[in-house]
């Protein structure tokens, strides 16, 4: 190549930082990657036998065993009863699966004013539950003891040392850095190196990711999206949040900064929204313009009113509860049908309060998304309200991003 003054490659011209940067895969690293690959297996089709992994694997039993082997040895896995007799009526297979008795996950909530911890197994039961609250103006020496001695109140009651702690936190997370950019709602925990921070305290891997991230990698891991290549997460509440798992990778964006939906602008010039901006979908499918519509339509107590309550009158027959419902339902629905038409990821799963809507809402929103978009034949949006257990979901979420990180499996 002839390096000219206008080439790329010119000698004096410098890269950027990232640029043209790659990773090559070590011998040690395939090794991890080989262990992830079967212990997700196990998540997405649940106990298989080795001969069944080889088959979904693509490769001999005897690759698999060198695999599975140590992985019992170490008690991550154990061997269940002997289920039917082999296809051509060899010995009956016996199922591997996650030991019960092997260490589990410990996972962090932390939203403004409210820290939750626990311990989480490899099959998601929750246990040694722990919850504390925090002033959200407080000093940080404050908070920081208050954390330390709910984390460390639930790691008392692990039988064996967990395989590290994962940390789910609402606001605006680096999850690369390892650290709490800024909460609104929470300046304590502004510019917190929380990461750093609870593993020299604890010396155990942490990680840390944004709260519907967290949901997405606990349903993932744990919940209907056991086994998808592509969907996403909408989270609403008093803020609007999502999250992407696309072609079988979650999606962060830049340090972590992408899913940020609540800001994305429905309309030009609308309401005014509490990032200063506005016309914001926040502004339009939260829970303060349904308690504002609730009072202007005059149902009693608007300031706790929410999706649950919503659902609950139209069921007992109110024609101005329906009638909010379908609008609630349009404006949550605007912002999925851009999302659509934008990834056609097809599989969206509510949290928070839209959740607490039930099938009831869920349809509503599906039936307006329809409306929205350009329909493509043999190409169905499913709209799934996932209030199971509401908090727990978070927490598995967190557990869920140590297994990410335990498995190698960059999820
Ligand atoms: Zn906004």
């Amino acid at each position: 190549m002839i390096r000219g003054l206008n080439s790329p490659w010119s000698d004096d011209k410098e890269l950027p930082a990232l640029f043209g940067s790659f990773n090559l895969v070590s011998p040690s690293a395939i090794g991890a990657i080989n262990r992830g690959r079967i212990m997700q297996a196990l998540y997405d089709n649940g106990p298989t036998s080795r001969v069944d992994l080889a088959r979904l694997a693509g490769v001999n039993r005897t690759t698999v065993t060198g695999i599975v082997q140590p992985l019992i040895e170490e008690g991550l896995l154990i061997e269940g009863k002997a289920g039917r007799s082999g296809a051509q009526g060899g010995k009956p297979a016996r199922p591997v699966y996650f030991d019960p008795a092997a260490p589990m996950l410990c996972a962090v909530l932390l939203l403004p004013g409210t820290i939750q911890t626990c311990l989480v197994s490899l099959t998601g039961e929750v246990a040694a539950h722990c919850h504390s609250t925090f002033n959200p103006r407080e000093n940080l020496q404050a908070f920081t003891a208050t954390l330390c001695a709910t984390l460390a109140e639930t790691l008392a009651q692990a039988k064996r040392p967990p395989f590290g702690i994962g940390i789910a936190a609402g606001g605006m997370i680096d999850s690369d850095k390892g650290e709490i950019v800024a909460v609104n709602l929470a300046p304590v925990l502004t510019g917190l190196p929380i990461v750093a921070l609870l593993r020299e305290r604890f010396c155990m891997p942490v990680v840390i990711d944004h709260h519907p991230r967290a949901l997405l990698v606990g349903d993932r891991w744990f919940g209907p999206g056991r086994g998808l290549q592509n969907f996403a997460v909408i989270y609403t509440g008093h803020v609007l949040g999502g999250a992407f798992f696309i072609d079988g990778r979650v999606y962060r964006g830049l340090a972590g900064s992408g899913g940020e939906l609540g800001h994305t602008v429905v309309q030009l010039d609308g309401r005014l929204c509490n990032c200063g901006r506005r016309g914001c979908w926040e502004t339009i499918a939260t829970l303060s313009w349904l308690r504002e519509q609730a009072g202007a339509v005059g149902f009693d107590a608007p300031n706790t009113f929410d999706s649950a309550r919503l659902v609950q009158e139209v069921a007992a027959g109110s024609q101005v509860a329906e009638e909010l419902l379908d609008r609630y339902a349009r404006n949550i629905a605007v912002g999925i049908a851009n999302l659509q038409q934008t990834m056609s990821l097809n599989f969206y799963i509510l949290h928070g309060d839209a959740a607490a809507g039930g099938e009831l809402l869920a349809q509503r929103i599906k039936l307006h998304i329809e409306q929205f978009i350009m329909k493509r034949p043999n190409q169905e949006v499913v709209i799934l309200a996932n209030d199971y257990e509401r908090g727990d979901m978070a927490l598995r979420g967190a557990a869920g991003l140590i297994v990410s990180d335990l498995l190698q499996l960059a999820i």
